[in-house]
């Protein structure tokens, strides 16, 4: 990497007088960069601007630039009392090589990018010290290799490797249950986009699965349940990095400016007038979003144990959420009830050390191979696949390193989608050790041990889609260890 810039030092006063004295300390100053790969490779001074050139091979230029201010605003306030008032960067050109051609072009904010072959030139101007000392030109410069990675990755199938297969069950029908509920009267498509209204029958299938998940679960392994709240804070998803990855997903939470009856007269004057909802005064009074609806549970739960140390007897923390109803902008993917915009989910999340962590995927892992092999007798596989904080991140994952750190998807087969070799599986959860990623951004410490979390998607509907579509609707067609949890659906609602 080659950096480039044209620098100043904005001066207290007039530097004509102290040319000597920079004439004399550049070689100073050179002798003191030059072991990091950078030199001055001109000045010259212009009124109260002390402009500076800096050429460097290893450390950024606009690092020697910050670097120099020091000795040189002592040099100038002995001799001259001049003080630095501003450093910043008239003109900076970075040059780096990518490991491959880039695909398309690539742009980003604050730079002009242009790339040949391989090379990248990425040049910007007129940045302030607070822009130079955040760390930004670093972030760019990944950026970039980002772009270009993902152009290559893009069309790629996300990584797939099959880890267990159950047994085949007999096949009892082919028909979506989402189609052939709304034909019985059990569902209704929601008052809005995504969302399902549940009459009594289908509510009890998946309270049954919720109690199954519960009682076969999470208490056999000693998970205790926290409340949190639906709304998540943007800064917390600034952290887990959702921000950077599904900005496109999240449901976005707008508080009214006030509250007072007053200042919202015209709102309801309209609405007393037109029966209309007046959504062009929405812009006057509502705030910018401040958080979103939940996504996942998991956020928020590594938030309440933020700067707080774990007693040792405390681990591995095992607690799981069930409240908090999950909020996705699913737009062209919604199918049925299994892919919706609000979604109910329990979310065990796990922390402790990395050996318990790995027992305690081992020990859920069996839990759920009991209740999809005894109580559901599912279809039903295991994957490992691209880990969910990759793929969010738009992270390449070809399956290297050891099991340990990553996400497995539990998958069922819908008749109704086509043969079991052909057709699209149903991701109905998923489970994750995810290192110390999240411990280390949330700074969540042990009393001794290094600490690992993770944690484990439950969804109530891909549960309730999975079952339905190989044990149909019928209660006849159900396998006895469900039976015991739910014998016949509900009467619910005759409609005329
Ligand atoms: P998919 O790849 O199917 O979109 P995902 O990887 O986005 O799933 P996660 O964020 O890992 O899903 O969430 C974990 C679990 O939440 C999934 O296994 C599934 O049970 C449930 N889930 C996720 N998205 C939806 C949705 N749109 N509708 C219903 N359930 C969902
Ligand atoms: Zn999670
Ligand atoms: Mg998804």
């Amino acid at each position: 990497m080659k950096t480039e810039l044209w620098g100043s030092y904005k001066l207290s006063s007039s530097a004509e007088c102290a040319k000597k004295e920079i004439e004399k300390l550049v070689p100073d100053l050179n002798q003191s960069i030059s072991s990091l790969g950078a030199e001055i490779k001109g000045w010259k001074i212009d009124k109260n601007l002390l402009r500076i050139r800096i050429i460097s091979t290893r450390l950024r230029a606009h690092e020697a630039l910050l670097r120099l201010r020091s000795p040189i605003g002592k040099a100038l306030g002995k001799e001259y009392h001049l003080g630095i008032r501003e450093t910043r960067v008239d003109d900076y050109t970075l040059t780096f090589s990518l490991e491959k051609e880039p695909l398309g072009v690539v742009s980003i904010p604050f730079a002009n990018v242009q790339i040949k072959g391989k090379e990248v030139r990425m040049s910007l101007k007129q940045l302030s010290r607070e822009f130079l000392e955040k760390n930004y030109i670093d972030r760019m410069i990944k950026l970039v290799r980002e772009k270009v990675a993902k152009q290559h990755y893009k069309g790629k199938k996300e990584y797939w490797e099959l880890m267990w297969q159950s047994k085949q069950k007999s096949e009892r029908w082919n028909k979506d249950p989402t189609e052939e509920m709304l034909k019985l009267g059990w569902l209704k498509q929601g008052p809005t986009k995504g969302k399902w209204f549940f009459y009594p029958q289908v509510a009890s299938i998946m309270s049954a699965m919720e109690k199954i998940a519960l009682e076969e679960v999470l208490e056999p392994l000693g998970f205790e349940e926290v409340i949190e709240s639906h709304h998540v804070p943007l800064d917390i998803w600034l952290k887990t990095g959702h921000l950077k990855s599904i900005p496109g997903e999240i449901y976005y939470v707008s508080e009214p400016l006030t509250r007072k009856e007053q200042d919202w007269e015209d709102f309801t004057d309209m609405v007393k007038i037109t029966h209309k909802v007046p959504e062009e005064l929405f812009k006057k009074h509502l705030d910018t979003p401040k958080s979103g609806v939940c996504y996942a549970q998991c956020p928020i739960i590594y938030w309440s144990l933020q700067n707080r140390t774990i007693a040792e007897e405390s681990l591995p923390i095992r607690v799981f959420e069930k409240r908090a109803v999950s909020n996705r902008y699913e737009s062209g993917g919604r199918h049925g009830i299994e892919r919706v915009d609000e979604f109910h989910r329990i979310e065990p999340v796990y922390i402790g050390t990395k050996s318990q962590l790995l027992e305690l995927r081992e020990r859920l892992i069996e839990r759920y191979r009991h209740v999809f092999e005894d109580l559901l007798e599912l279809e039903w596989r295991r994957a490992w696949v691209t880990p969910f904080y990759m793929s969010q991140a738009g992270e390449v994952y070809e399956g290297e390193g050891e099991k340990v750190e990553g996400t497995i998807d539990f998958e069922a087969w819908m008749p109704y989608r086509g043969d079991r070799e052909n057709s699209e599986w149903l991701e109905f959860q998923n489970l994750s050790i995810v290192g110390e990623r999240y411990i280390k951004v949330f700074n969540i410490k042990g009393q001794k041990s290094r600490l690992w979390s993770g944690c484990s998607g439950i969804g109530l509907e891909r549960w309730t889609a999975a079952f339905l579509a190989q044990k149909t609707l019928d209660p006849e067609n159900w396998p006895e260890g469900f039976k015991e949890c739910l014998s016949k659906a509900p009467r619910g609602i005759k409609f005329l």
